[in-house]
């Protein structure tokens, strides 16, 4: 089987070998026969006969041409799959979710190939494409960096930005030798369930997001530092601790220990 087929490094091509944890991700992903499914990176369809019996429909997009003929073969029984070769990371989502999904609940479920993890990741919560949950495995280092609280080293300007955007959950962790070619690091499974309302108000987004990345831009510096060193063209050193303290943030703390609600404060006040 899959005679002919060169697997491709470049495309993060680790193929799950055993079909037990295909399904288990199905089971945990929350999909239900009434939902649209957009899965990324398809492979040999593994996880794919999942989906569809999971889901109402199962939308696939693989960037890897050479495997069009084989998914199609093989899921042709499925009656409710349809596959895009595509660049996950160039597509219009909206367009094909208005096009393929109407009137249906969507959820993402995917294998994510490791090279650009935290790019898809973040393209899909910022869209607001209104995906009410995105399944998928990733390198357990990343699944603990993104499920990471305030306090935690881990906590960082992406896992800040993140729950603005969603609750992440871990499901379970899979080990590398469940993989074909095996990686060098184990995986673990994880589910971000997408806030329809993020859960503080900001007057700004991008100020947002900018607060965020000042504050982490110097992980050594304290917290008035950073911010100074990004917002320097605005305000002196002494307003920015004056607007922290204005916050209940002590201007000498470091930044992973704040959470979305202080960071949407400062970004309030700026
Ligand atoms: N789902 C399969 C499985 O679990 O065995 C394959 C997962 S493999 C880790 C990642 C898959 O993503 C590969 O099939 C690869 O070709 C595909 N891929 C890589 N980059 C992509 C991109 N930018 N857009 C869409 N698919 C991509």
């Amino acid at each position: 089987m899959n005679t002919g087929f060169r697997k491709k490094k470049q495309y993060g091509q680790n193929f799950l070998t055993n079909s037990a944890i295909p399904r288990r991700i199905a089971q945990e992903s929350g999909i239900t026969k009434e939902d649209g499914v957009i899965e990324i990176g398809p492979g040999f369809g593994i996880l794919t006969r999942e989906l569809c019996a999971a889901a109402k429909k199962v939308v696939s997009v693989e960037i890897d041409g050479e495997l069009t003929g084989i998914l199609n073969e093989k899921l042709a029984d499925a009656g409710n799959f349809k596959l895009i070769n595509a660049d996950i990371l160039e597509l219009d989502i909206k367009k094909l979710i208005s096009e393929e999904f109407d009137g249906m609940e969507v959820c993402v479920c995917a294998n994510l190939p490791y090279y650009i993890t935290s790019e898809i990741v973040m393209k899909l919560l910022e869209g607001g494409y209104g995906f009410r949950s995105i399944t998928v495995m990733v390198q357990k280092e990343v699944a603990e960096r993104f499920t990471s609280l305030p306090g935690s080293k881990n906590f960082g300007a992406v896992t800040a930005a993140i729950s603005y955007y969603a609750k992440v959950k871990k499901l379970f962790t899979v080990k590398a030798g469940s993989f074909d070619p095996k990686p060098k690091v184990d995986s673990a499974v994880i589910r971000f369930d997408v806030y329809k309302k993020p859960p503080v108000e900001v007057n700004d987004e991008k100020t947002l997001f900018a607060v965020i990345r000042a504050a982490f831009s110097q992980r050594r510096k304290t917290l008035a530092n950073s911010l100074y060193s990004g917002f320097a063209e605005k305000y002196s050193k002494e307003e920015i601790a004056g607007i922290l303290l204005a916050c209940g943030v002590d201007p000498n703390a470091r930044p992973e220990v704040l959470g979305i609600e202080q960071f949407a404060g400062i970004a309030n006040s700026f």
